[in-house]
C-alpha cells in the first residue's frame, strides 16, 4: 500500500508513522508513506496556497492550483488503477470499519488535508474519490482523520499484525463488539476470570465469547444488531439479558 498525505504540515505525521504497528508495516515494506508539504507546488511568489472567498465571509479558502499540482505529482509516480483520492471532511460519508476493509483492498491512498475554512469546490468536484469524515465534530484541519484512517487501515493489511486472527475479531469486524478478555492471574484481588476462560473447552469458551459478545453489543450499540438475522439461541441470550437488566 502506498500512502500519498498533501498536507501543510509535515512534522504532525512525524510521530504516528514513526512508532509502533505503523513504522514495523514500513521497515516490512508492507506500506509506504509519502508526505507531500503541497506549499511546496505553490506557484504564487509568496508560496501562498490559500486566498479570500468570492462573495466574502470569513475564513480563508485553499486554491486548487498548489493541489492539483501536487495531486498529479503523486499519482504520475504510480500506474495503478486501485486508487482513491480521499479529502477529508466534515461533510464526507462517515468512517466505518467497512469503509476501512473497503480501503485495505487499494495500492494506493492518497489523501487531501484541509485547513482554514476550506478548499476551493473545484477540488472537491474534481480530484476526489471519497469524502470521509472521521465523526461529528470539527477538526482545525484533516491531518488527524489521515492519521485514523491509516492506522485503521493498515492493521488489515496482510503481514502487518503478528496474529492475523485479532484483526477478525476486532469490534466491528463480526458485526458485534468484542467479547471481554482476561489474562493472568485467575484471582486478583478476590476479582475472579470466568470459570469457563480456565476450563481448556474450546467449544465451550467458543460459545462464551460469542454470547458475551452479543450481549455487550446489544446493551451498548443495539444499532449494530439492526440489520442482523440472529439465531434462536442468540435470542434466548438476549432475552435473558433483558430480563436480568429489568430486575
Ligand atoms: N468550514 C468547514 C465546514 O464547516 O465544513 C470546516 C473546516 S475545518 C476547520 C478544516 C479542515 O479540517 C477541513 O477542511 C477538513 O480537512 C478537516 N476536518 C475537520 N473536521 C473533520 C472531520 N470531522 N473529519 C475529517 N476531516 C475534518
Amino acid at each position: 500500500m502506498q500512502y500519498d498525505i498533501l498536507t501543510l504540515f509535515p512534522e504532525m505525521f512525524t510521530g504516528v508513522l514513526g512508532n509502533s504497528i505503523l513504522k514495523k508495516a514500513a521497515e516490512k515494506k508492507l506500506v509506504s508513506y509519502n508526505i507531500v508539504d503541497f506549499r511546496d507546488f505553490s506557484e504564487n511568489k509568496h508560496q501562498r496556497v490559500d486566498d479570500y472567498p468570492y462573495g466574502g465571509g470569513g475564513g480563508m479558502v485553499l486554491t486548487p492550483q498548489p493541489i492539483f499540482d501536487a495531486l498529479d505529482h503523486v499519482t504520475q509516480k504510480i500506474n495503478t488503477n486501485k486508487r482513491k483520492v480521499i479529502l477529508l471532511c466534515p461533510q464526507g460519508e462517515r468512517y466505518t470499519q467497512k469503509k476501512a476493509e473497503e480501503l485495505a483492498q487499494c495500492e494506493q491512498l492518497i489523501f487531501i488535508c484541509g485547513h482554514y475554512e476550506g478548499y476551493d469546490e473545484r477540488i472537491r468536484e474534481h480530484l476526489v474519490t471519497d469524502e470521509i469524515s472521521i465523526g461529528d465534530y470539527v477538526l482545525t484541519g484533516g491531518e488527524l482523520g489521515a492519521m485514523v484512517i491509516i492506522d485503521s487501515v493498515t492493521r488489515l493489511l496482510t503481514g502487518v499484525l503478528g496474529n492475523e486472527t485479532s484483526a477478525v475479531t476486532d469490534s466491528f469486524s463480526t458485526g458485534l463488539l468484542e467479547y471481554p478478555h482476561y489474562t493472568r492471574p485467575v484471582d486478583f484481588r478476590g476479582l475472579k476470570v470466568p470459570d469457563v476462560l480456565i476450563s481448556g473447552h474450546h467449544k465451550k469458551i467458543e460459545e462464551w465469547r460469542h454470547k458475551e459478545a452479543l450481549k455487550r453489543t446489544f446493551k451498548r450499540r443495539p444499532d449494530l444488531l439492526e440489520d442482523r438475522e440472529l439465531s434462536e439461541k442468540e435470542k434466548a441470550w438476549l432475552q435473558s439479558e433483558e430480563l436480568s437488566c429489568d430486575e
